[in-house]
């Protein structure tokens, strides 16, 4: 299974670690996947600042390296104040 993650740009500098670490260990959003079968992140980017026009684009970029799924990190919604655009990105994917 690859997957691919979206982090809130107000994060910008955060290296992954808990979204790598959690996609390994198969724990929180990453729990629906099966942990006999392997998990590879092949793509990992920030949404480009408000209004989030990288979200427009990054997806296709992470479909053409054989992503499945897309992830929101954590900081979407438990940033202050949570992102005001999550369930239109939602949409949009
Ligand atoms: S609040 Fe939303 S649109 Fe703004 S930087 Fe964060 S994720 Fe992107």
């Amino acid at each position: 299974m690859k997957i691919g993650i979206i982090i809130c740009d107000r994060y910008r500098n955060c290296a992954g670690g808990k979204c790598f670490r959690s996609a390994q260990k198969r724990e929180g959003a990453f729990d629906i996947y099966d942990k006999d079968i392997p998990l590879e992140i092949v793509g990992y980017t920030t949404c480009g600042g408000c209004p989030g026009g990288n979200v427009e684009y990054s997806p296709e970029e992470m479909v053409k390296n054989g992503a499945e799924a897309i992830h929101f990190a954590t900081g979407f919604i438990v940033g202050y104040p949570p992102c005001p655009y999550i369930m239109y990105f939602k949409k949009l994917l």
